[in-house]
């Protein structure tokens, strides 16, 4: 047993132990394939709790994960035996409108961030599911509807406050540990605990053009070959990303549609509405869409589209991979492969990179994979009730499609590794460079790599 009772004093948050109440609640993550039994869970208040806690972990030698929104395919956020630092009570989002600017606290999810940008029309690129959290995705690059015109997440961070593995509070920018700041943007949560990020704002309004127009599953490589002409001259405005699956029983979604296999190409336009109208025709007049559901809507309504089609609590096994161009070999991958799992519920998702995101300097931040235009993320899902029935068919269909892209891969976003991945892929995903350069400001501000639950960087001590 941890000696919690001095510790639990010191804090203005709450500490969870198995025998408390809640404490199954406090250990699950997103993915429920994730089983883990942390011996303490402290739900911080702020700033001195995570100070307080990194210093109680490294006295009584406690292994540390660390937990934003909780969303990492790979379960991280959580270990057996050692301390969960949580700070999903912290998530508070302070924007000053006329700097364009929001200070978010480490534990937020993206519809917090979302909720209080937008009540001044502003927004930066986040993830496409609001219910991801703002610290992983942030640390590990950040990919989502605005980034071709605003780019990574990362690239609008301005600074962050971190405690660092001596619990020591230090504040990173391109001023201050401006080594730091930059293995920040891509690097992970190797370094510290972030407890908030500042962010740069973008005018977005509150309405955007955007929603899914969907196609039927046999239309798939005509549908991809038209796109791939169509998303090479888009504009930076454009953000499109491609779900290969079955067609989610929406309430938008007609019935008789629901769970049928179909390609979707969803959207979203940020700019003004008549551009965007203009910009997406061609591609809603393509072939004999089955339903299209682009309209101007509130980005709000936009950023929570997806959320109920990727639950808390299922269970996922992931395999990612950044991809060139769509070939026409790469495309008949597709058509092979991306309606062959058995669960209605699994699915595979291309994102369109490029735009701002390719404009930015190679070394300029930890992200690897800036000239990709590419990436896939295969997942297998299936619920819990659904373990016998497709645990192993939707795992072996994951693996199936992604050996079946070996031809064609490029790299690999290091937000997407699953726990099998490995640290073959983590370095793979940054490239030697890039990985020495990050192993280096590991050593200098974790050199006994206290913080080693995640897509880990070894210090080179
Ligand atoms: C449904 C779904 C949709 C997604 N969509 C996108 C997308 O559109 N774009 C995209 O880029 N990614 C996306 N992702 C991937 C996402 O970026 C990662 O899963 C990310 O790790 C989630 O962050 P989190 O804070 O929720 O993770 P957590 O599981 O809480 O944490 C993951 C790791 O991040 C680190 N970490 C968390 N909080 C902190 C902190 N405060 N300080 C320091 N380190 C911390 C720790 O190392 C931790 O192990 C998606 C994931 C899911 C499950």
């Amino acid at each position: 047993m941890v000696p919690v009772n001095d510790f639990r004093e010191t804090l203005r948050g709450t500490l969870v132990q198995p025998h408390d109440k809640g404490y199954h609640e406090a250990r699950a993550v997103w993915n429920g394939t994730i089983d883990r039994h942390p011996a303490v869970i402290t739900k911080c208040a702020g700033t001195a709790d995570v100070i307080a806690a990194v210093k109680f972990a490294r006295e009584h030698d406690l292994e540390i994960a660390v937990r934003g929104g909780g969303h990492n395919v790979a379960g991280t956020a959580v270990c057996d035996d050692g301390i969960v630092i949580d700070l999903s009570e912290m998530r508070a989002v302070w924007v000053d409108p006329r700097a364009r600017t929001a200070r978010v606290q480490g534990g937020s999810l993206w519809s917090d961030v979302d909720h209080e940008t937008q009540a001044h029309s502003l927004a930066t690129t986040g993830g496409i599911v609001s219910h991801t959290g703002v610290a992983g995705l942030t640390l590990g690059g950040g990919i989502g509807w605005l980034m071709r015109k605003h780019g990574l997440t990362a690239d609008n961070l301005l600074s962050a406050d971190v405690v660092t593995a001596d619990g020591e509070f230090i504040r990173a920018s391109d001023d201050e540990h401006s080594d730091l700041f930059w293995a920040l943007r891509g690097g992970g949560g190797n370094f510290g605990i972030v407890t908030s990020f500042e962010f740069a704002l973008h005018s977005v309004g509150s309405t955007v053009l955007a929603g899914p127009m969907f196609w039927a599953a046999n239309d798939t490589a005509d549908v991809l070959r038209f796109y791939r002409d169509f998303a090479r001259d888009a504009p930076d405005e454009l953000g499109t990303v491609i779900r290969f699956g079955t067609i989610p029983p929406l309430s938008a979604v007609p019935e008789e549609l629901h769970w049928r296999s179909a390609v979707a190409i969803n959207a979203c336009y940020a700019g003004p509405v008549d551009e965007g109208e203009r910009v997406l025709r061609p591609l809603r007049g393509h072939g004999t869409p089955l339903l299209d559901l682009v309209s101007p809507k509130p980005y709000l309504a936009h950023q929570g589209g997806l959320d109920s089609t990727v639950l808390h609590g299922w269970h996922y096994y992931w395999k990612s991979t950044d991809l060139p161009e769509l070939s026409d070999d790469l495309i008949d991958v597709f058509v092979d492969h991306a309606f062959s799992a058995e669960s209605p519920r699994s699915y595979s998702v291309l994102f369109h990179l490029g735009g701002a995101v390719s404009r930015v300097d190679d070394d300029a931040t930890a992200y690897t994979g800036r000239n990709s235009p590419h990436n896939i993320n295969i997942n297998g899902v299936w619920r819990l009730d659904e373990e016998e029935r497709y645990a192993e068919s939707e795992t072996t269909w994951t693996r199936r499609f992604f050996d079946a892209l070996e031809p064609h891969r490029e790299g690999v976003y290091v937000n997407f590794l699953d726990a099998d991945d490995g640290t073959q892929r983590v370095r793979e995903s940054y490239g030697e460079y890039t990985y020495r350069r990050l192993a280096e400001i590991k050593t200098e501000y974790d050199p006994h790599n206290v913080f080693h639950l995640n897509q880990n960087i070894e210090p080179t001590v």
